[in-house]
């Protein structure tokens, strides 16, 4: 979500006729698109400013957009002075409004909900791979997530908004549309005449247009795998066979006291639909390890549960406390050494399954997605369906966008191989 909160960002100021530049000193203005989700993350964006302002040209205007400004609120302003903008993560379309006046402080920190989507101009461009964002912010309200602070409670776009954006990445280049949201799958759109859409709706009319040969979508709530969102990978094979699916722990008691109260069975029943719909599926997890409380045998279910699932391409974190958050003040915090030694533990499990993952797909063949050339212009990287990164010896001419590719070898980071005849 970030990553197109930033595309929209400099295409708001293409549109104004600035350019990019790679250093600092020679901007004019910084900002910085900030994530909240973890301590560190906000941390880093402080040492970011303190760094960037002795090296800015006086004049330059400086700035914060995105969840550490909607987290930090006016306080932004009296950790760091010479800050022109502290602007939430929908509210950032007002951006222009420091550059008509840069002589005021511009602060919006307000959930305005989808007007930034209609008030920021359509891109001109678009990528390979375009992210669509169908979803705002998050109603579950999981104990250790500030999401739902920062960006506020759901909220859908229209379904002919999405489909329109849709329509004109892929009239612009898009060969992959991935749909975005917090809480994707949740999305929910009922038209004026009472027509309700869903995410399955969305991906059904995404499908039909001919040059959208790839369809994703990050991050599903467990429990929202509907079966009509089911039987879309039975049903549309553009519909990539991976999907992200975070569990978070394995241990039940550790479930509920972060608010995600699905049990395991029902967690596994989804799993078993998934694979009953495309048996070519897999799955990729977020987890937490190191919540307030969790035992060793919480830690234990986690690690059992990550190997009969055999998740792919997972994220694992431990846990931050942060503001706004009902876990930042449970009792039985854990000691930082224990976070990091499970962290060490559950990495190694998972990098495990994503080697005997990458090893099995040698000798099949995969349709992957080009990305460009490498850093030596001497081979090509190509993404799977999975999204592994596949290396091929680059041909002469013009690489093929999609193109069905021999996997030769492979290790726990990437893939090797060839182009198929
Ligand atoms: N569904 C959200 C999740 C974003 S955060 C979205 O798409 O916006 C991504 C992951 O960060 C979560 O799935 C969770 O595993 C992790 N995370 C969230 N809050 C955290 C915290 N306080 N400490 C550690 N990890 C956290």
């Amino acid at each position: 979500m970030n990553v197109y909160d930033g595309w929209r960002i400099v295409a708001m100021l293409d549109a104004r006729g600035m350019t990019r530049t790679e250093d600092v000193s020679d901007a004019d203005i910084i900002i910085l698109n900030t994530c909240a989700v973890r301590a560190k993350a906000t941390d880093k964006v402080y040492s970011a400013l303190g760094r960037i302002r002795l090296v800015k040209k006086p004049n330059a205007l400086m700035g914060i957009v995105g969840c550490v400004a909607r987290e930090s609120g006016a306080d932004a302003f009296k950790r760091v002075p010479d800050l022109n903008f502290v602007l939430g993560p929908q509210s950032y379309h007002k951006l222009p409004e420091i550059l008509n006046d840069p002589n005021t402080r511009l602060f919006n920190i307000e959930l305005s909900g989808l007007e930034k989507f209609d008030e920021m101009p359509q891109m001109e461009k678009s990528p390979l791979v375009t992210y669509v964002p169908i979803q705002e912010g998050c109603n579950h309200c999981c104990t250790y997530c500030i999401v739902p602070y920062t960006r506020g409670r759901e909220i859908s776009r229209s379904f002919v908004d999405c489909i329109r954006d849709v329509e004109q990445a892929a009239k612009n280049g898009a060969v992959e549309i991935c749909f975005l949201g917090q809480n994707v799958n949740g999305y929910k759109y009922t038209d004026e005449n009472g027509k309700t859409y869903r995410l399955s709706d969305l991906i059904r009319t995404a499908a039909k247009i001919d040059t959208v040969k790839r369809i994703r979508f990050t991050s599903s709530y467990p429990t929202e795998m509907t079966d009509d969102l089911i039987d879309m990978f039975a049903t549309e094979p553009k519909l990539l066979p991976f999907l992200n699916m975070p569990i978070q722990s394995g241990s039940p008691n550790v479930l509920k006291r972060m608010n995600r109260p699905y049990d395991l069975n029902q967690y596994m029943d989804i799993v078993r639909k998934l694979k009953l719909a495309r048996n070519d599926i897999q799955i990729s997890s977020d987890f937490i390890v190191g919540f307030p409380g969790e035992t060793d045998d919480d830690f234990e279910q986690t690690l059992q549960i990550a190997r009969t699932i055999k998740y792919i391409n997972s994220y694992s974190f431990k846990y931050s406390p942060r503001p706004h958050t009902a876990a930042a003040i449970m009792p039985d915090q854990i000691p930082e050494n224990i976070k990091s030694k499970r962290l060490a533990i559950l990495d190694a499990e998972l990098n495990e399954i994503q080697r005997a993952f990458n090893e099995s797909c040698v000798d099949k063949t995969l349709t992957c997605l080009c990305e460009g050339p490498d850093k030596t212009g001497r081979h090509l990287v190509y993404r799977t369906p999975y999204m592994q990164q596949c290396i091929v010896a680059r041909p002469d001419g013009e690489p093929k966008q999609l193109c069905d590719i021999v996997i030769t070898a492979a290790n726990k980071a990437s893939l090797r191989g060839k182009i198929a005849d």
